[in-house]
Formats: C-alpha cells, sequence, structure tokens
C-alpha cells in the first residue's frame, strides 16, 4: 500500500551531529562498463539516445559510444576522489559490480580513501520485472562482484529503474541497513519489509547531474551549483526548526565532466563555509537515525515548541 502522507505536517526532529541542521550525502554513480554492452557478451547495446539525441544502432558496437561510458572511468573517478580528498568530504558510491570488476584500482582507491560503497546492481539494471529469486540471484551478485573487489560488504542498495514489491523484504533478509530506491521525502523513515522494518534513505532527482542528460533542464556548472545552493540554503532554514538532509547525484561520465564538476567544487567550498552542514555517507545518515531515534512530534505542537523540543535534544 503507498503511503501518500509520510510525516506530513510534522516531520520528527533529529539530532544530526554537532546540531547540524542539514545531513548532506554526495552520491556517485559508477555505472561504467556495466552498462548494456556487447562487448561485455550482452545482446545489446546500451540505448544511449537519453544522453542527448544521439542515436547508435543498439545491434552493433560502436566504439566511439563506449568511450563516451569509459570517461567516467577513466577520468571521472579520479577527478572526484581528488576533489574529495582536497576537500575532506566523504562520499557514497553507488557502484554496479560489473564496473567495479573493470577497474580494480578505482575500486581499491574509493575504499582506501573512506568513501562508502552502496550495491547499485550487478549490470546497470533495473529488476523490476524480475521473480524474487531473479532479484536475489541479481543483489548477491552486485554484493558479490564488490566485495571480491573492494574487500567491503555494502550495507546499503540502490537500482536503476526502481525496485519491486519484493525488494526490501529481500534485502533485509540479505542483512542491508537501507536502501535508496525512493524520491518521497526529507528524512530517512522505515517501512515494513515482511516480518521486518526496513529504512529507506531516500534520494533525489532535482539536485542531480541527471538533469544535464538527453534534453536536460541544466546546461552550466553554474545552474548546477545554483540548484544545489538553493536546495541547501532553504533546508538550512527549515533546519532551524526541523533537521533535514540532501542528496547530491552525480554520475562519472556527465559530473565528472569538468563543465559540471567545477559546479560541484564551487557548491562544496559554499557549504563547507557554513554552519550546520554534516557531510555524511549514507551509511553514517542510517546508523545515525537508528541508533539516535528523532524525536516524533504531536499535531498539536505548536512552532514555538517545536523549537523548544529541538533546543532540548540540540
Ligand atoms: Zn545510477
Amino acid at each position: 500500500m503507498r503511503d501518500l502522507i509520510g510525516y506530513g505536517e510534522n516531520p520528527p526532529i533529529v539530532t544530526w551531529p554537532g546540531g547540524a541542521k542539514v545531513a548532506v550525502s554526495l552520491v556517485l554513480n559508477y555505472e561504467e562498463g556495466a552498462e548494456s554492452s556487447i562487448e561485455a557478451g550482452d545482446a545489446r547495446d546500451e540505448d544511449v539516445s537519453i544522453f542527448g539525441g544521439w542515436s547508435a544502432d543498439p545491434t552493433r558496437r560502436s566504439l566511439m559510444k563506449e568511450s563516451f561510458f569509459e570517461y567516467g572511468s577513466r577520468v571521472g573517478i579520479w577527478r572526484y576522489l581528488g576533489m574529495l580528498r582536497e576537500y575532506n568530504v566523504p562520499a557514497t558510491v553507488m557502484a554496479c559490480g560489473a564496473a567495479l570488476e573493470r577497474n580494480p584500482e578505482a575500486a581499491r582507491a574509493i575504499v582506501r580513501d573512506g568513501h562508502e560503497i552502496c550495491a547499485h546492481g550487478y549490470k546497470w539494471r533495473g529488476t523490476v520485472g524480475m521473480t524474487p529469486a531473479e532479484e536475489r540471484a541479481e543483489i548477491r551478485a552486485s554484493l558479490s562482484a564488490i566485495e571480491a573487489t573492494t574487500g567491503v560488504r555494502p550495507v546499503g542498495w540502490y537500482v536503476r529503474e526502481g525496485i519491486t514489491e519484493n525488494t526490501r523484504e529481500i534485502l533485509a533478509e540479505e542483512g542491508f541497513l537501507y536502501d535508496s530506491n525512493s524520491y518521497s521525502d526529507d528524512l530517512p523513515y522505515h517501512v515494513a519489509a515482511g516480518p521486518n522494518s526496513h529504512l529507506v534513505v531516500p534520494y533525489s532527482g532535482d539536485t542531480n547531474d541527471a538533469r544535464f542528460w538527453g534534453n536536460g533542464s541544466l546546461g552550466t556548472a553554474e545552474d548546477f551549483f545554483t540548484v544545489l545552493k538553493d536546495s541547501l540554503d532553504c533546508l538550512l532554514i527549515e533546519g532551524e526548526t526541523v533537521p533535514k538532509m540532501m542528496s547530491v547525484g552525480l554520475h562519472l561520465r556527465i559530473g565528472g565532466r569538468p563543465s559540471v564538476s567545477h559546479g560541484v567544487r564551487r557548491f562544496l567550498e559554499y557549504a563547507l563555509a557554513k554552519d550546520g552542514v554534516w557531510f555524511a555517507t549514507r551509511e553514517e545518515i542510517a546508523r545515525w537515525w537508528i541508533e539516535h531515534p528523532p524525536v516524533q512530534q504531536s499535531v498539536e505542537n505548536t512552532t514555538a515548541e517545536r523549537a523548544a523540543a529541538f533546543e532540548g535534544v540540540a
């Protein structure tokens, strides 16, 4: 059953570390080499038309089209790992198992630098339409490949093109801490998953470089910086009384280009100069949410009472 109500008018008040008003989760999507590819044994190549009116016959290899993806694993990953080291901020890398297998050096560097790896499928594909057995096999293949290349077992799941009615029950059984296949909130929330309770750490499509794809709505690094800055500014105001979280979605072959990544650099400088911003991995956010249950507001609370409740727990 869909939940169209959620927290409603009175979201719970979480006390983030240091009394932060906004938890910011940077996400690097690492998919390059996991896209459908004849070279890798798939029947068809990835449809690249979503990347901007450029079509290539999906039944034949196009080395130039493949190179479009390769930019992410050859250049984009290192650009972002360098930038994150420079500013000393952690990220969550949503990585496909098959992608890390093609670039073990990058896989090791992600873990070496202290970033979280969230499982992003084995191949870069969705699980909608899969049977529960097929879905479980995809989840396990993803975990095995990531563990083999990094030595770390992911605790988070985010898969392309959505999940099924069975996904969360399988994830809970397989020992996952959270998934991010939701765009429905500014805060984590629990859902029933069979006999278990499962945590959802929602993601976002607006503060996401996917908006540069295809007939995208963003054009310049300045556009992207403005989108990220406005989102943070809004949540910092609201976070005075009800702390929130914010996701930034990046793709190495898109956001990893200089023209986009420069907007991300500007955002990091802007956010790091603000009080009340906690850069965290999604795993850190999930663990904090579970270990420090937020104060549930009641609908009768006045604004002043809510502010007082926040002071009390800060
Ligand atoms: Zn992705």
